[in-house]
């Protein structure tokens, strides 16, 4: 399993390449055009941007080196979450209480954007919002939620703490001692959102390109010439959704990001005697564990279990021990399932855990770095008209995010 889309565009084996809808025809770019945004990588974030800034009435093209839904947008866990890493008071904290508040609100909200547009558009992709669980795995995990509960209550969000009996029947595995259910989660099959999200961003009018990695951006009169083996694109304005698969095209990029490999399994369909006890009520859940663990149960039974692991992305088996070994001691009823998929894909990390949303210079702009949840905040991050306005730069300035030039922050939110 290739991690570098421009080297092999197949998809992963994955259970969502398996039950997914059809790609929509996404045919390489062919010869010079011009648009008034090219949008680089066809993840969430490019897929929402492109969605959204044709709805806006923006020319957009977008150029994906694979197909849409190639990277992790198309291999994830398929769990909506709200909110960053960061919590409430520490977003406070960090860009005073007006801004922090702010960005509170855009990410305690991303989740309504995924099933609006989800709903909307008629995307069949399983979605549900049952509510994602927090499992909490020791003592001071289990301080830590309480307060993270009592921030999003004074703020006026349902969470509520479970004990040790409610996460154990919600999840139905006694490895926990306490659980945070959110009510604001969800679940959804990743390529099908992906790929609906295509289909929306093509019917808006944005033009796709699969097979087209953009090898390289540069200045031109006017204002950026993005070139593909095939063809270029000259806009006005450029977005860089490549994320962890960022590669030399932004040198800059790529070392304000931290990619690391997330390995999945999934069982064949469970028996209906192991799914009445097995997340019974549709639950999604991540553990708090520093390498956390995230489970889900999927419309046709089959549990999948992921994790972080060192290697590179592969689908050699060896490489998958400590997640089936986490799946064997979570749930040892269903011990004796037979695993029917093991894929990977690559998350991107940063060091201070916020999004890096920013402006690498004048009209180019990039979005990554959701820290594992980008189903969510990757779909809002790009909203899209571009244009400043009163929020942080999400991050410590970095080489790649750094303050707009008046020292009001930028943040890519397009309406
Ligand atoms: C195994 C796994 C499990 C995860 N589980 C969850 C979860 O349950 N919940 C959650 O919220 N988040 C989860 N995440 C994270 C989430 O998937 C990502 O945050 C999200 O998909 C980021 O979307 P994106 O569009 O920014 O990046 P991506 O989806 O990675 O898209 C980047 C795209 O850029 C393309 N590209 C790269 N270079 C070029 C180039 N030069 N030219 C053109 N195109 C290029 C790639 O082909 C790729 O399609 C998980 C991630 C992984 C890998």
């Amino acid at each position: 399993m290739s991690n570098d889309p421009r080297k092999s565009a197949t998809l992963p084996n994955s259970l969502w390449a398996a039950t997914a809808p059809a790609a929509p025809a996404c045919p390489p770019l062919a010869g010079d055009r011009s648009a008034e945004l090219c949008v680089v990588g066809g993840g969430f974030t490019g897929l929402s941007a492109a969605y959204h800034a044709a709805q806006a009435g923006a020319e957009v093209v977008l150029v994906e080196a694979a197909e849409p839904g190639w990277g992790a947008a198309g291999r994830n866990g398929g769990q909506v979450i709200a909110g960053l890493k960061l919590d409430p008071d520490d977003l406070d904290r960090r860009f005073g209480e007006q801004r922090g508040r702010r960005l509170t609100d855009f990410a305690g909200s991303a989740p309504d954007l995924v099933f609006d547009l989800i709903a909307k558009h008629g995307i069949e992709c399983d979605a549900r919002r049952a509510g994602w669980v927090h499992a909490v795995h020791g003592r001071a995990a289990l301080r830590l939620e309480e307060d993270r509960a009592r921030q999003w209550q004074a703020r006026g969000v349902a969470l509520e703490m479970l004990d040790r009996q409610e996460v154990s029947a919600l999840l139905g595995t006694d490895a926990y001692i306490a659980g945070l259910l959110d009510p604001r989660g969800g679940w959804l099959q990743p390529l099908a959102y992906a790929r609906g999200l295509a289909r929306a961003a093509q019917a808006a009018g944005a033009t796709l390109h699969g097979r087209s990695p953009a090898d390289h951006i540069d200045r031109s009169a006017g204002g950026w010439k993005v070139s593909t083996p095939s063809g270029s694109v000259t806009a006005k304005q450029v977005l860089i959704c490549t994320n962890a698969y960022t590669n030399g095209l932004w040198p800059r990029l790529a070392r304000s990001l931290i990619p690391v490999t997330s390995f999945q399994v999934a069982t064949e369909p469970l028996s209906n005697e192991l799914r009445a006890r097995i997340l019974p009520k549709g639950h999604v859940s991540s553990d708090t564990r520093r390498l956390l663990k995230y489970f889900c149960m999927t419309p046709e039974g089959r549990l999948v279990v992921g994790g972080r692991g060192n290697a590179r992305e592969s689908e050699r088996r060896e490489l998958y021990a400590h997640i089936v070994a986490s799946l064997h001691s979570l749930y040892p009823r269903a011990s004796g399932a037979k695993l029917e998929y093991f894929w990977s894909g690559r998350v991107a990390l940063t060091l201070d855990h916020l999004p890096k949303i920013g402006e690498l210079g004048p009209g180019i702009w990039s979005g990554g770095g959701y820290n594992g949840r980008g189903v969510a905040m990757a779909t809002f991050s790009p909203r899209m008209r571009l244009r400043r306005v009163d929020l942080p730069t999400l991050g410590r300035p970095t080489t790649a995010t750094k303050p707009a030039r008046n020292g009001a922050a930028v943040f890519l939110v397009m309406r």
